[in-house]
């Protein structure tokens, strides 16, 4: 396992619709390792494979509760419900954060890195980041739904 270069805002791979996964395979196997890798070494609460240069139809996510690392294949949003608006950021945009009004509600149909089918509910910070990482994978980024422009995080080290 390794930590990949994280690509940032301004790179063309970020606004790609990226690829549906047909099956796993030890290279996508790699990626999703190397994935978790990179996103616990930047400290972010989830990472989509475009992020790495991937486009593949791939995002890893851990908000630091009792959930653990989910590994979303092929995301699907099944349904979404409420509303809530809070600071967002991305590791592709480091430093800054913006306002965001994302569903307070989300559910989402994936694989996980077995390709067994799997159905994901999440509320607030889950439904978040569920959002912002599926976004990834349209090629969309969080800055263009930002209310009130980005403003300066302090980095925290850990
Ligand atoms: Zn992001």
């Amino acid at each position: 396992m390794a930590i990949r270069k994280i690509r940032e805002l301004g790179e063309e791979v970020l606004t790609k619709r990226c690829k549906e996964v047909p099956k796993m395979t030890l290279r996508t196997k790699i990626l999703i390792g190397d994935m978790l890798d990179t996103m616990y070494d930047a400290g972010g609460v989830g990472l989509a494979a475009p992020q790495v240069g991937i486009l593949k139809r791939i995002v890893t996510i851990d908000i630091g509760d009792d959930t653990g690392a989910l590994i979303l294949v092929n995301p699907e949003i099944l349904e979404t419900s409420g509303e809530q608006t809070g600071d967002e950021g991305c590791l592709s945009v480091p430093g800054k954060a913006g306002a965001v009004t994302r569903p307070n509600y989300v559910k989402v149909k994936a694989f996980n890195e077995k390709m067994e089918e799997i159905v994901v509910e999440g509320e607030e910070l889950l439904a978040r980041a569920i959002c912002h990482e599926v976004d990834h994978l349209e090629g969309r980024m969080y800055v263009d739904l930002v209310e009130g422009g980005l403003h300066d995080v302090e980095m925290e080290e850990e």
